[in-house]
């Protein structure tokens, strides 16, 4: 990885549950992987009284459990824990912002920080705006001397207006190239990989089109309900907890055309053109192509499991959706009539993210499985968690007499790659952002396009009372309505497992 210029992170909302088991964790294995500069200190903001040695505390436990270098030597643990700092202010009062200033004075004259600076901003998004503001208030945002970024962490807005409000009052305080909008998907290798498998190899590409592939499925499974998350959950709900940002990303990425080089500005491009060939919901679309569910109590294998509205700090009555599915459309020239299905839910039977293409049907069956039944379509599996890898399904002759034939499995496990490291998300992005690149990162018009989709349908459901919301049992894979939504008789959602190669409705939780 690339050395980067001396530099200073300041974490807003130092205190909190991101910077202990991501945050941190992520800037240590940086260090541990020689990527930071020679002049390096990470300041934690936040309301908590913490001396710097009791935040170094908190973090070391922090890294012990999180870190992939988590049994570093303890002299490289204690070198990086001495760059830690850590100041209190009330970050909802002006006033209080000239310590910040003065803090990173101080350090910039012990350290050599060369007056650059990261401002991670991980508190509640109610915060983004008043810490903005008194950053600027202080010239903290001004790049006269050194660089000054802003990463701002998810939800980057609840709704459109919100998040418009939000870019307009960004831009007063920072200019764009200085705003990072992180969404942690998009550090993730294998999403990367999405790009390069198609625009790396000459065999996928002249296939990736309305001409050959049939439809596109993109799920993000969890098997954990909301567990403590239930007040915050209760008032985001799966479709902008994870549709609206990260879903919609790897859609982009499956779906837009090749840029004319690997640079920001380009892809970011690529994106947006995609965001915005997204078909809109009709009123008729909303009710049938939109499909959302809550989960109810269950018992699986012998545990019980709680049902959503008896969840922590939830609504008894929530109308909140811990799943959706949906068809969408993309109407450009490469994508007109192929139906991308997504979904994502709570309290399925097992944790998986995957794309999957399914290619088109050979025109004529000449063989067939000896039980008479129908081979299943190609399909290129391309795994983002867990057990990354890529997976195409084939038809083979079975060995003997005749022409009988049967699917097999082709598959890459990135596990076989032993000897690379796999970074973690957060510490590719950290790292994207120290080196001043933002192709990672979503724009201002990226963000404002994909709420601008999801928007018909979160306003269907707040005013139309019979829009209907679905039970489904824990440790099922959602409302049986969601079988309705896949166009074909043959045609179903493809039902993963942990283990790439396998596929079925039963699967562990
Ligand atoms: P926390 O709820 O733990 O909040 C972070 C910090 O913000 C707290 O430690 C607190 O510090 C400060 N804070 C909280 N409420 C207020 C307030 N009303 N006024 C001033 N300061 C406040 O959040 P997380 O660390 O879990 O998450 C941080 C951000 O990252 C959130 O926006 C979240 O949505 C996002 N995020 C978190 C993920 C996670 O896994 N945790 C995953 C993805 C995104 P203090 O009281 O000391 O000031």
């Amino acid at each position: 990885m690339k050395k980067t210029t001396n530099q200073a992170l300041v974490i807003f909302g130092a205190s909190g549950d991101l910077t202990y088991r991501k945050l941190i964790p992520a800037v240590f294995d940086l260090y541990m992987n020689d990527s930071l500069p020679e002049g390096y200190a990470v300041l934690g903001v936040a309301r908590s009284l913490f001396t710097d040695h009791q935040f170094r505390k908190k973090m070391r436990e922090g890294i012990s459990l999180f870190a992939h270098y988590k049994d570093a030597p303890a002299d490289k643990m204690d070198d990086f824990l001495s760059r830690l700092f850590y100041l209190s202010i009330d970050t909802g009062k002006g006033e209080e912002y000239v310590h910040v200033k003065e803090k990173l004075d101080a350090l910039n004259k012990k350290l050599d920080l060369g007056q650059n600076y990261i401002f991670y901003l991980s508190t509640p998004p109610s915060l983004y705006c008043t810490i903005s503001k008194y950053l600027y208030g202080q010239g903290l945002t001004l790049q006269q001397r050194g660089f000054r970024r802003i990463i701002i962490e998810k939800p980057f807005g609840h709704d459109l207006a919100s998040a418009i409000e939000l870019n307009k009052q960004l831009l007063i305080f920072f200019q764009e190239d200085q705003i990072y909008r992180i969404d942690h998907y998009l550090g993730k290798e294998t999403v990367q990989n999405l790009m390069v498998t198609r625009f790396a190899n000459g065999i996928y590409e002249p296939l990736w089109n309305r001409n050959y592939i049939q439809h596109v499925e993109i799920t993000a499974a969890e098997s954990m309900g909301v567990e403590d998350r239930g007040g915050y959950y209760d008032h985001s709900g799966a479709l902008r907890d994870m549709i609206q940002n990260h879903l919609l990303q790897v859609a982009s990425l499956v779906a837009m055309e090749p840029p004319n080089k690997i640079t920001a500005e380009e892809i970011r491009y690529e994106k947006l053109k995609v965001f915005r060939s997204l078909r809109p919901f009709s009123k008729e679309d909303l009710r049938e192509n939109v499909i959302r569910g809550q989960y109810t109590d269950a018992t699986v294998r012998g545990k019980q499991y709680n049902g959503y509205r008896d969840e922590k700090n939830v609504d008894p009555a929530s109308r909140t959706e811990t799943y959706v599915a949906m068809k969408v459309y993309i109407d450009n020239w490469r994508w007109q009539g192929v139906p991308f299905y997504i979904r994502t839910g709570k309290r399925l039977p097992t944790n998986v993210t995957e794309v999957v293409i399914h290619f088109n049907p050979s025109p004529m069956k000449l063989f067939k499985p000896a039980d008479g039944s129908t081979i299943p379509d190609n399909q290129l599996i391309i795994r983002i968690q867990p057990d990354e890898g890529i997976l195409l399904k084939t038809g083979m002759k079975v060995p003997g007499n005749g022409y009988e034939v049967k699917p097999v499995n082709m598959d890459f496990h990135y596990s076989e790659l032993n000897d690379d490291y796999i970074p973690s998300a957060y510490e590719r992005l950290i790292l994207d952002c120290m080196n001043g690149d933002n192709m990672l990162y979503m724009s201002n018009e990226a963000v404002e396009a994909t709420w601008k989709f999801v928007q018909p349908i979160l306003d269907y459901w707040e005013n139309d009372k019979d829009a209907p919301l679905h039970g489904y049992p824990s440790g099922t894979w959602g409302p049986d309505v969601a079988d309705n939504l896949i166009e074909g008789e043959e045609n179903t959602w493809r039902y993963p497992c942990k283990n790439l190669a396998e596929d079925g409705v039963y699967c562990e939780l």
